[in-house]
Formats: structure tokens, C-alpha cells, sequence
């Protein structure tokens, strides 16, 4: 942070300009008129940078360059160290789409990730009972993108039962991950994949970009898609959460599913609020869970992020302590594997 000055909320403003972008056009050749949203960033942005003549971008597609081009830490704003995530980008170099760090930003203190949520709690409101739940919950999950063709021929009543009921959720694929009338699911994770110039198909998860899956390649207009906020705060996090339940339940715990985390009782009473989430960057998820954090009652609340991330920013624990909320501060963060030792520990205690 270079002043006590605070531009977070530019930030915000950008993120959440770019993703309306990518909603319309693809990034790389988007075109007159731009959303609203994007324009009001440019202008926000360069009446901030109005005593730094020549530093901010002149228009909405320059905008777009340095959202592409220069990690976040290098704008010249006032940003706290704690928000900076290495050189991460708003716009993903290998895909072209909205970067998973942009996805984060755009959702700090604004709807996203609640209207996500808030789907799924009228998702459990509806749903008679708790197996019930669960099974249109592992139907979002297993399948971010639908082929409804598909779908149809496996004449299987009680998921297509499942499909009816959960179809509002789903929008036709948007236009950015068209090429040539086909749309394409990656074979390994399930999740859309992008229209790549010279690379034919690249998968939108970053999990994926250690390999290339091959794209399972369809005309667009026979797949549906869960919108981005559905797709990244609830099917993406969701697999690392389903496997978690399995695991404790064979450890001998309880498991109640809530639409934003799991209570875990175990034999004795004791119980824990699980809160799954995926989250690049400590701080923002600090944010986020903050004050949901700080409602929920249990002996512990546990906030669990995939292990890889904890390795991999070994000051993530830290950066994530430092931005709870007071009143949330007894939340404690563990990775998928650590969560697993304590419940192995929990369950063999006499
Ligand atoms: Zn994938």
C-alpha cells in the first residue's frame, strides 16, 4: 500500500466491470458499446489517477490491457498488502476469461457469491427433506454444465425428476465459450471449457491447467451452464465439501448440510460448523465468511480450503487471521487433509 489511502472499492469496480464484459464478448475482441459497468470503472479509475498524469489507461479496451497484462500489485493504487496475490492477473493469460482472482473481487461486499447462496438456500427451503437436498445439491455439483440431450436419453425418472427441478439454475452457454455454433465440457473436471486461437479447447479451472483434458465438444445450444457465481462459490468448492461429508460420516459423525456449510456432531455431542471454500486470496476470504462466521454457533467452526493452497502461500494462514472480522476471530482455518487428520483423531478418542 503506497498511501492511508484506500482504493479497494476501485478495485472492485474494475473486477466486476471485466466480468460484465466477458459476459458479453469474449475479452480478446469485444466491441462499442461497453457495458455500463466497465465504463464507469475507466472513468472511476482515471479520476482517481487524475494527480498521475499518463498513468491510467485511456479507454475501456486499455483497461482491459492492463487487467490482462499487469499483476494487480503493479496499478498504481493504494491497495493493502494483505489483498496482493503475487502476480496474479484480473484477466486469466491462458484463458482469456475473468481471472479466478477477478471472480474473488468482484463477489468482496458485493452479491455474487450471496445471490449464489441465497439460490441454494430456497434450493433447501423447497426440498422436503434433508436426502433430498442432497441429491439436487450432487446434481449441481457433478454437473456445472448440462448436456440436456443427454441427459434426456439416460431415462433415469429420478434424475430427471432432479434436472426439472433445478433447470431455472441453468443459462444457455454464455457467447465467449462459443466457437462455431459448439460449446465444449472439459473431460476431466466437468467445467466449461474456452475457445483457444492455435489450442483448440482449454479448460476455464485453473486445477486443469497443469494438463490439457480433451473438450467434449457440442453444438452450444444443446449445454447449459450454472452462471459463474454458481459455478465458482458452490460446484467448485462443493466436490472438495461432498468428499468431506463422506469421510466424516465414516468416521461417525452426523452430518447436517446447510447451504453454506456442514454441521458435524459427533457421538458425544460435540459439534463443528464446517464453511468449504476455495478462495485464492486469504484476505478476500477472510471478508467473505466473516460475518456468517461470526453467527454460527458450535464447539468449533472450521474454515476448510483445499491443502494445495496452503502449501502453496505459506503465508496464508496468517494473511487469513490477520482480516477476520473480531467477532468472527475464533474461526479456525485448516486444509481438506488437515481436517481429515482432526477428525481421525476426534473419531478414535475413547
Ligand atoms: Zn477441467
Amino acid at each position: 500500500m503506497i498511501s492511508d489511502k484506500d482504493d479497494t472499492a476501485i478495485v472492485r469496480m474494475v473486477a466486476r466491470g471485466i466480468i460484465e464484459l466477458g459476459a458479453v464478448a469474449r475479452l480478446a475482441s469485444f466491441s462499442m458499446p461497453y457495458p455500463r459497468s466497465a465504463q464507469l470503472a475507466l472513468d472511476k479509475l482515471v479520476a482517481t489517477l487524475l494527480e498521475t498524469p499518463g498513468s491510467a489507461p485511456l479507454s475501456v479496451p486499455g483497461l482491459v490491457d492492463w487487467a490482462r497484462y499487469r499483476p494487480l500489485k503493479d496499478w498504481p493504487l493504494s491497495i493493502p498488502d494483505d489483498l496482493l496475490t503475487g502476480d496474479d492477473l484480473l484477466i486469466s493469460a491462458r484463458t482469456g476469461n475473468p481471472s479466478q482472482l477477478c471472480v474473488e473481487w468482484a463477489a468482496d461486499r458485493g452479491e455474487l457469491e450471496r445471490n449464489a447462496l441465497e439460490s441454494l438456500r430456497r434450493l433447501a427451503d423447497d426440498c422436503s427433506t434433508a436426502d433430498k437436498y442432497l441429491r439436487h445439491l450432487m446434481f449441481l455439483v457433478e454437473r456445472p454444465v448440462v448436456i440436456e440431450q443427454e441427459l434426456l436419453k439416460l431415462q433415469d425418472r429420478r434424475l430427471l425428476r432432479v434436472w426439472h427441478r433445478v433447470r431455472d439454475l441453468y443459462e444457455p452457454v454464455p457467447q465467449r465459450y462459443v466457437f462455431r455454433d459448439a460449446a465444449a465440457l472439459c473431460s476431466a473436471c466437468r467445467f466449461l471449457m474456452v475457445p483457444a486461437e492455435g489450442m483448440g479447447w482449454v479448460c476455464e479451472t485453473d486445477d486443469c491447467a497443469s494438463y490439457f483434458p480433451d473438450g467434449d465438444v457440442h453444438a452450444a445450444d444443446q449445454l447449459f451452464s450454472l452462471p459463474l457465481g454458481l459455478r465458482w462459490f458452490v460446484a467448485h468448492p462443493g466436490r472438495t465439501e461432498l468428499a468431506l461429508r463422506g469421510s466424516l460420516e465414516s468416521r461417525g459423525a452426523a452430518i447436517d448440510h446447510r447451504h453454506d456449510h456442514l454441521v458435524v456432531t459427533w457421538q458425544d455431542d460435540e459439534s463443528w460448523v464446517l464453511m468449504t471454500r476455495d478462495r485464492l486470496n486469504p484476505a478476500l476470504l477472510a471478508r467473505s465468511i466473516g460475518e456468517r462466521a461470526a453467527d454460527l454457533r458450535a464447539d468449533r467452526v472450521l474454515v476448510v480450503v483445499p491443502g494445495n493452497r496452503l502449501v502453496a502461500q505459506p503465508d496464508y494462514r496468517e494473511i487469513f487471521a490477520r482480516n477476520l472480522p473480531t467477532a468472527a476471530s475464533t474461526a479456525e482455518l485448516v486444509g481438506d487433509d488437515e481436517l481429515i487428520d482432526l477428525a481421525s483423531a476426534r473419531s478414535c478418542r475413547p
